[in-house]
């Protein structure tokens, strides 16, 4: 098969020919045919995450159909559609795992970082850690709910009943968090780059109440903010654009150092949290709600062979919605 392998962090990938991976107990072989990228992919490829397998195949949203299964399973069945996310595998027994939080089980393993990915033509998943997907969604626009909008959507439920909301960084996650937002009644400000217009207007044309530069003066107070942009500094910006008792909500794996801030940004109740990973239920309510609502999912297709350009598009901000690999399309 063909796979687009991070030989080393802060190299491009690197086009290869490999031999087609075998599913194990419990696993299945997945024909990739969509996958889509994510910012994750890109702090992988920069060296900014410990602990990564090397050389891996990125990619962590995963359309594919069933071409295979390893012993011991028959189901999902062979030529059923099915998305792999983040979450590969969870130990199932640990205080986290016991208690609903199997995000944050330490003995996790991650698709596309500590498992091979699907920036490649077949991709190996345990069978437990794979959702079905939504009819309406084909696979090309399907990818991108699966990290963007399933993390987007764990982050939004933190937000909780906020009737303002703001969302830092509009992309893949923002794109559709918006319009969940929107859908349930909330008023929204997108904030971007400063002098983004090109964001700017993409975050109007989905329905926004507002958008502006990270710089520019909130149009009211927040209620809740959502941060999805790598950098630090948005941090006390948004803290400062918060009402009393108001949340931040950082999405990202990965940020720049925040920089010190003065203690009343904080005070009067404010929450300072993060988002880390997804359990199965988020995907499970997320996908239901994606079905209901339903979500128009922005995407701008690559070849297997441009994820080099994908990625780098992604880095320069240029992307309006979600970049996708298709392997299989
Ligand atoms: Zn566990
Ligand atoms: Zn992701």
């Amino acid at each position: 098969m063909h796979a687009m392998v991070c030989e080393r962090a802060g190299r491009p990938l690197v086009l290869q020919t490999l031999p087609r991976p075998e599913p194990g107990p419990g696993q299945v072989q997945v024909l990739v045919r969509a996958c889509g990228v994510c910012r994750t992919d890109l702090h992988l490829v920069d060296g900014e995450l410990p602990a990564a397998k090397m050389p891996v195949i990125p990619g962590h949203e995963i359309v594919g159909v069933i071409a295979a299964h390893g012993p011991g399973i028959d189901e999902p069945a062979i030529g059923a559609r099915v998305g792999v996310p983040w979450l590969g595998y969870t130990c199932g027994h640990c205080g986290y795992c016991a208690s609903g939080r199997e995000n944050l089980c330490a003995d996790a393993r991650f698709t596309g970082y500590q498992q091979d990915g699907g920036y490649a033509e077949y991709a190996i998943a345990d069978a437990r850690y794979v959702f079905p997907l939504p009819d309406g969604y084909d696979d090309l626009h399907a990818a991108p709910l699966l990290c963007a909008g399933l993390i987007g959507y764990r982050a939004y439920r933190m937000a909780g009943d906020a009737r303002t909301l703001g969302l830092y960084g509009f992309g893949a996650a923002a794109h559709l968090v918006a319009q969940i937002a929107l859908a349930q009644g909330r008023t929204v400000y997108a904030f971007t780059r400063p002098g983004d217009r090109d964001a700017q207007a993409f975050a109007m044309n989905v329905g926004v109440h507002w958008a502006g530069g990270s710089d520019e003066t909130s149009p009211a107070a927040l209620d809740a903010a959502l941060i999805f942009a790598p950098v630090g500094p948005l941090i006390p910006a948004a803290l400062a654009a918060t009402v009393r008792g108001g949340t931040v909500i950082c999405a990202g794996i990965h940020m720049s150092d925040i920089p010190a801030m003065p203690y009343r940004l904080l005070w009067g109740e404010r929450s300072l949290r993060s988002v880390a990973n997804l359990t199965r239920r988020d995907g499970v309510e997320f996908l239901a709600l994606a079905a209901a609502i339903p979500l128009t999912v922005h995407v701008e297709p690559y070849p297997l062979s441009g994820a080099n350009e994908a990625l780098a598009r992604l880095r320069a901000g240029a992307v309006a919605g979600a970049a996708v690999l298709t392997p299989g399309l």
